[in-house]
C-alpha cells in the first residue's frame, strides 16, 4: 500500500484532534472527486512497518492527547489496501487503549459487510463515513461528508 499524506495532529477529519492517514488508491471514479490524484495506487510513498509503529506511537504519546486514528484516501478499503489497513486497525485496537477509528470509503456500508475482508476491517471502525461522492448531491454544509447520499455511521457508541 501507498500513502499521499500523514497528519500525525489533525483536527479536520473526525472529532477531536486525530491523527490522519490519507492512502493512494481508489476504483470509485466519482465525478468531482476533490482528489483525482489519489486513485493512483502508486502514487505517493511505500506505507512501510516502520510508518505503522510510527502512528502507534503517536496514539500512545502521553504528551498529546489524541482522540484517535481517521483513515481517508484515496479509498483505504481500495482492494490491494486492505490486508494492511486491516493489520493497522487491529494493531490500534490491540495497542492503543481507548482510541476510536474513523474511516472514510466510496464504499456503502452494506458493500463492505458482502466482502469477508472489508466486513473485518469494518469490525474495528468506530465510525464509517460510506458512499460515492455524488457532484448533485454537494453540500459544503454538510459534517464530516461531501455529498447527502453518503452516511456518517457510528458503529460503536464512543
Ligand atoms: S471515493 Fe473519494 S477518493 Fe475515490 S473517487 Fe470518490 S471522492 Fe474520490
Amino acid at each position: 500500500m501507498n500513502y499521499l499524506a500523514y497528519q500525525s495532529s489533525d483536527l479536520l477529519n473526525g472529532n477531536g484532534l486525530r491523527s490522519t492517514l490519507f492512502v493512494s488508491g481508489c476504483s470509485h471514479g466519482c465525478v468531482g472527486c476533490y482528489n483525482v490524484d489519489s486513485w493512483n495506487p502508486k502514487e505517493g510513498q511505500l506505507f512501510t512497518e516502520e510508518h505503522e509503529n510510527n502512528i502507534i506511537a503517536d496514539l500512545n504519546d502521553p504528551k498529546i492527547n489524541r482522540q484517535g486514528l481517521s483513515l481517508s484516501g484515496g479509498d483505504p478499503l481500495y482492494k490491494r489496501n486492505r490486508r494492511q489497513i486491516l493489520q493497522l486497525v487491529k494493531r490500534v485496537k490491540s495497542e492503543c487503549a481507548n482510541k476510536d477509528i474513523w474511516l472514510w470509503t466510496g464504499f456503502t456500508k452494506e458493500e463492505c459487510l458482502a466482502d469477508s475482508l472489508m466486513s473485518e476491517i469494518i469490525s474495528y471502525v468506530d465510525v464509517l463515513v460510506d458512499g460515492k461522492f455524488e457532484q448533485d448531491k454537494y453540500d459544503p454544509n454538510l459534517k464530516w461528508k461531501g455529498s447527502s447520499n453518503q452516511n456518517v455511521i457510528f458503529m460503536s457508541k464512543i
